[in-house]
């Protein structure tokens, strides 16, 4: 059985108090770590203090994105190396908006994934189509593709353990969620490509999180498809309330 992770992407969001206040408003009222994985995926800027403030509960943390090099002269950039330090279990890779608007290339995001990889943190690696490719009918191939650039060289191993996130470019941020059976559908896509890549034992292992528009109201019918392990939410993860409902279906 796959163990459900609900992950909030909280993208360029919040001050530093904003992001405290979160977690203290959250931290002892989230389900255990033994049923849901938890997490939020903060500005890098906040992890520390937030780590701090987590300590001794089920509450996990994410960083939105990190560059595939641990140190060296890259202005700007995050290592995945300082991330790791800081005790914090996921890195989000490969997310639309990170594609879109810095040009990031599926190359880019197998290097990041297996840069944090083996930095001993685990990628949630996006994936998803436009609109124009959805109404083209081409979802399975684009993913299939996306996919399988993304996990390339990868052991079997490795992929088991790592966290891949379908989530249709046309329903992020707009409301518009894709139906359950097309989010079941499109995350199977993705399992039958890490099955065609590394075979059934690891396909079933892998969790595959549908993100796009997820609320409380609908995350329990996402959650009750087969191929749906968790969610990766923009919105509605940005107040305590509301984060805390998208729990509500364990
Ligand atoms: C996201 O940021 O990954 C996302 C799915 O956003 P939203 O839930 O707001 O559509």
């Amino acid at each position: 059985m796959r163990k459900p992770i609900i992950a909030g992407n909280w993208k360029m969001n919040k001050t530093l108090a904003e992001a405290q206040a979160f977690v203290e408003a959250v931290k002892n009222n989230i389900p255990s770590k033994e049923l849901v994985d938890t997490v939020i995926g903060s500005p890098a800027l906040f992890l520390a203090s937030m780590n701090e403030l987590r300590q001794g509960t089920d509450l996990q943390l994410s960083a939105q994105n990190s560059y595939f090099e641990n140190a060296g002269a890259f202005t700007g950039e995050t290592s995945p190396a300082a991330i790791a330090d800081l005790g914090i279990e996921y890195i989000i890779i490969g997310h639309s908006e990170r594609r879109e608007y810095f040009h990031e290339t599926d190359e880019d995001i197998n290097k990041k994934a297996k840069a944090i990889i083996a930095n001993g943190v685990t990628p949630i690696i996006c994936c998803g189509e436009s609109l124009e490719t959805f109404e083209a009918g081409k979802t399975a191939e684009w993913v299939e593709g996306q996919i399988t650039a993304a996990l390339k060289d990868l052991t079997a191993e490795q992929v088991s353990n790592l966290v891949i996130a379908y989530e249709p470019i046309w329903a992020i941020g707009t409301g518009k969620s894709a139906t359950a059976e097309i989010a079941d559908d499109t995350c199977g896509v993705v399992r039958t490509t890490v099955e065609k890549l590394y075979g059934k034992e690891v396909s079933e292992k892998v969790r595959v999180q549908y993100g796009g528009s997820v609320k409380p109201e609908n995350v329990a019918e996402y959650m009750s498809k087969e191929n749906v392990d968790g969610a990766l939410v923009g919105g509605a993860s940005l107040d305590a309330e509301s984060f805390l409902a998208l729990l509500d279906f364990v």
